[in-house]
């Protein structure tokens, strides 16, 4: 499901920092509800809005896809989130330790080949920095339709200190806390089962 490009989406980012996080403040954050590779917001935008008294922050390095969150952003008025366009790689080293109160990543990329494993947002530098931000009872939640993603995620977790809380390997979406994504609308409708771990820092 690649996004084709949208010559629009840099210059409209830029013309509306209003719904942007400003990353001149990142080292200063606290209690964060963070998506990591948000998409074009759908699940960021409907836990904004199902959840008023939290903030949320989504990051995204696609220009197109975070161009798409940003105009949402803008047209629905949405006041508690706010979206980076970044690489996660980039934005994790410059929060604080213990500054994230849950971090959601909803259908990841794969990046099935092995020179790629180092691009997985479950892999061994992305584990470190979520360990070092999350809080010591913050949670990180993932979700997805691909089994082999999910089963090196939850090894990678096991040797990374991290304590299994929650394993679902036919989530139906019955959390409260969660919010159907684009990914997950299309994979629920063709029937494919999603993979769900909850995590939390093993302290
Ligand atoms: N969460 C959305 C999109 C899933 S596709 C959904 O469920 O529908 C994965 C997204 O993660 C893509 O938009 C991709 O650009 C983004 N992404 C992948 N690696 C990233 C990284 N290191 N930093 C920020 N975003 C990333």
């Amino acid at each position: 499901m690649r996004t084709k490009f949208k010559a629009w989406a840099e210059p409209y980012i830029n013309e509306h920092p209003e719904v942007m996080l400003d990353l001149s403040n990142a080292s200063n954050l606290d209690n964060l509800y963070l998506e990591i590779g948000s998409g074009k917001g759908d699940f960021l935008i409907g836990m904004a809005e199902k959840y008023p008294d939290i903030s949320f922050i989504g990051v995204e390095r696609n220009v197109t896809c975070a161009g798409i969150t940003a105009k949402k952003l803008v047209e629905k008025e949405v006041k508690n989130a706010k979206l980076s366009w970044i690489d996660a790689l980039e934005l994790l080293p410059m929060l604080k330790e213990e500054s994230i109160n849950t971090l959601f990543l909803n259908f990841s990329d794969p990046w099935p080949k092995k020179r790629h494993v180092k691009r997985r947002l479950t892999s061994e530098t992305f584990l470190s920095d979520y360990f070092r931000t999350l809080k010591n009872d913050g949670k990180l939640i993932f979700k997805t339709d691909n089994k082999d993603l999910f089963d090196y995620t939850l090894e990678s977790l096991n040797s990374h200190n991290f304590k299994i809380i929650e394993v679902d390997l036919n989530y139906l979406g019955d959390d409260d806390f969660d919010m159907v994504t684009e990914y997950e609308r299309k994979f629920r409708e063709l029937g494919q089962p999603i993979y769900k771990v909850v995590v939390m820092k093993n302290v």
